[in-house]
C-alpha cells in the first residue's frame, strides 16, 4: 500500500485521500482461474489495513491525516488488525472455495493452518523479545566512546539479554550482532521492538470484537472513530486507550500465538 495524497482541508474544498495497493498475485492462465495462497491473501488484508487507515481519516491536517504523523510503533496497528480475519473459520468458509469442486476450505485443513502457524511461536517470539531487548540495551546503555570497548560491551549486552530470555544458545563464536542489518544498516534503530508491540496492540484491537460478536458494527464504528479516523493528530496510545478503555494487554497476543488458554 501507498498514499498518492492525504486528506486536508483546503481554503476552498475539501482535498479527499487516494491509497493504492500495488499486488503481485498468480495472474490466471488460459485455462485456470487465478487461484492466491493464503498468504496472499493475507498480505492483501493487511495492506488493505494500511489503505483504511489512509482513507477513513477525519483530520484535516496533512501533515497528521490518514497515516501521516503515526508513530513508528503503531503504525502496523490497523494492518495486522486486518490479518486476524484470515484466520477465523467462518470467515475464511465465506471467502474459499475449490477451484474445481467450489467446496470451502475443510475443517481438519483449517485446524492444520492454525497448528503450523503457532508451531513453536514460543521460540519464534522469544526470539524477537532477545532481538529488541538487545536493541534497546545497547542504544541506551553504551554510550562509551572507546570504539575497542564498545564492541565489547555490545557482545556483553547480547549474553546478559540471552542469559534472560534465550532457550536455544549458540555457540560462543557466533557473531549475530554483525549481521542485524534492521538496526545498523536498516532503519530500526533502537526500534526493533515495534514490530512485537505492534502486534501487542493489533491483537488487543481485534480481542475487543472476540469479546462483542454480537455488535460488530457497533464496536467497527468505536475503532474508526478512535483509531483510524484520527491518524497521528494525536499520541498512538492515546488513541488506543480510547478504543479499548484501558492500557495494551499481551493476553490476546498470547492468545492468538497458542500460548494461553482462551479464558
Ligand atoms: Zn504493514
Amino acid at each position: 500500500m501507498d498514499d498518492s495524497r492525504g486528506r486536508r482541508r483546503l481554503a476552498s474544498q475539501l482535498q479527499k485521500p487516494v491509497a493504492m495497493l500495488t499486488c503481485n498475485f498468480m495472474p490466471p492462465s488460459e485455462h485456470r482461474p487465478s487461484t492466491i495462497s493464503h498468504d496472499d491473501v493475507t498480505t492483501l488484508f493487511h495492506e488493505f489495513g494500511h489503505g483504511l487507515h489512509h482513507l477513513l481519516t477525519e483530520v484535516d491536517e496533512l501533515e497528521v491525516s490518514g497515516i501521516n504523523g503515526v508513530e513508528w510503533d503503531a503504525v502496523e496497528l490497523p494492518s495486522q488488525f486486518m490479518e486476524n480475519f484470515c484466520w477465523e473459520w467462518e470467515k475464511l468458509q465465506a471467502m474459499t472455495h475449490h477451484v474445481e469442486t467450489g467446496e470451502p476450505l475443510p475443517e481438519d485443513l483449517y485446524q492444520k493452518m492454525m497448528r503450523a502457524k503457532n508451531f513453536q511461536s514460543g521460540l519464534f517470539m522469544l526470539r524477537q523479545i532477545e532481538f529488541a531487548l538487545f536493541d534497546l540495551r545497547i542504544h541506551h546503555e553504551i554510550v562509551e566512546p572507546d570504539l575497542q570497548k564498545a564492541s565489547q560491551r555490545i557482545m556483553a549486552t547480547l549474553n546478559e539479554v540471552r542469559s534472560q530470555v534465550a532457550v536455544l544458545h549458540p555457540p560462543s563464536f557466533q557473531r549475530f550482532p554483525q549481521s542485524f542489518s534492521h538496526i545498523f544498516a536498516g532503519g530500526y534503530a533502537a526500534g526493533y521492538y515495534s514490530y512485537k508491540w505492534a502486534e501487542v496492540l493489533s491483537a488487543d484491537a481485534y480481542s475487543a470484537f472476540e469479546e462483542d460478536p454480537q455488535n460488530y458494527a457497533a464496536v467497527g464504528q468505536r475503532f474508526w472513530k478512535e483509531i483510524l479516523s484520527k491518524g497521528g493528530s494525536r499520541p498512538a496510545i492515546e488513541s488506543f486507550k480510547a478504543f479499548r478503555g484501558r492500557e495494551p494487554s499481551p493476553e490476546a497476543l498470547l492468545r492468538h500465538s497458542g500460548l494461553l488458554e482462551a479464558a
